[in-house]
């Protein structure tokens, strides 16, 4: 109702406030939709903005990071219009852009709109018990008390691929728990639960507090069931989580895992994905170093692997440039 009132005054100044931001620069906020603050999309988001608002009197674009409950929150949210980037787990990209996998995305339908920008650390699937639990495998979890990720992590989704290709039901487990990611040292040291299920790169910050305040040990996670989820679906794939690289686990850790992606829309111009690509791109040595679990990325592999919705025009038009594609 207001804005009927709006006088002929008014709305020659409003005409010539937007006109006026709009010739000093494009002035551009983008949100990137992340994960807990121990965990690595945090970080990722931040190594990204970093370099974004670095050069952001050039391009006018200006970067912030959003801590949320992960991949599925991430996807939802940017199909919404209310993040602009986010990291996702290369599976729930893939099952976004299709509409499968998962019963919200089925009910919503294929989004097609998703867009892939590059692929970052790969994500092993990763059990982190109390030593004193006896869960060597992810078969010994039955019975146990367990947290299988918030609602809105890629973790709890893959979670209920994985246990429904075992064979088993939540009920199958002594206590379901769904606490944050940043939350589960604590609750594990504190013995709340017995263990932890979740999907990380390496190392990440929370995997090294579960093993330093208590002892923790990780679990393999290899029997028949994953192996054939490995050999069938494309996102799926054998991991390692080295050994020594977490106090108390010496030995490698044997699992299967998905990649963590970046991942925009079409809503997100190509000018600004662009941007963003270019301050990641042209300065990948520094970038790297943003993180340890960048150690060992490679432009080449990010343009391409793990990624099933189409490239973001802004990001293809980078790629093209570098001759990379
Ligand atoms: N892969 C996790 C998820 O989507 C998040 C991992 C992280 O925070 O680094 O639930």
């Amino acid at each position: 109702m207001k804005k009927v009132l709006m006088t002929t005054a008014a709305v020659a100044a409003f005409a010539l406030t937007a006109g006026t931001a709009d010739a000093a620069m494009k002035k551009q906020f983008i949100s990137i939709g992340t994960g807990g603050v121990t965990g690595v999309y945090y970080p990722t988001g931040g190594a990204i903005c970093r370099l974004v608002n670095k050069g952001r009197k050039k391009h006018g674009v200006r970067c912030s990071v959003e801590s949320t409950g992960g991949s599925v929150y991430n996807i939802n949210t940017i199909r919404a219009g209310e993040l602009d980037m986010g990291v996702a787990q290369s599976d729930w990209q893939y099952h976004a852009y299709n509409g499968s996998g998962k019963a919200s995305f089925k009910k919503v339908g294929p989004f097609k709109g998703l867009r892939a920008v590059f692929s970052v650390h790969a994500e092993p699937v990763s059990i982190i018990a109390r030593k004193d639990a006896g869960i060597k495998t992810v078969d010994d979890l039955v019975g146990k008390r367990v947290n299988i990720g918030n609602p809105g992590s890629g973790t709890e989704a893959t979670w209920g691929v994985m246990w429904a290709a075992m064979g088993k039901k939540n009920g199958d487990l002594k206590l379901v728990a769904q606490m944050k990611s940043a939350e589960t040292p604590s609750a594990l040291c504190d013995n709340k639960i017995d263990a932890f299920f979740w999907l990380v790169g390496n190392p990440a910050a929370l995997n090294k507090e579960a093993t330093t305040t208590c002892d923790a040990v990780f679990a393999t996670v290899g029997n028949a069931a994953v192996a054939k989820l490995v050999k069938e679906k494309p996102y799926y794939r054998w991991a390692t989580i080295p050994g020594g690289m977490y106090r108390g686990n010496p030995k490698d850790i044997k699992t299967f895992g998905v990649g963590a992606t970046f991942v925009s829309s079409t809503r997100t111009s190509s000018d600004t994905v662009y941007a963003v690509v270019k301050a990641v791109f042209d300065n990948f040595k520094q970038f790297k170093n943003l993180h340890p679990a960048f150690a060992g990325l490679k432009e080449s592999e990010m343009i391409k692997d793990a990624l099933s919705a189409p490239l973001h025009d802004g990001a293809a038009k980078y790629y093209k440039e570098r001759s990379w594609m």
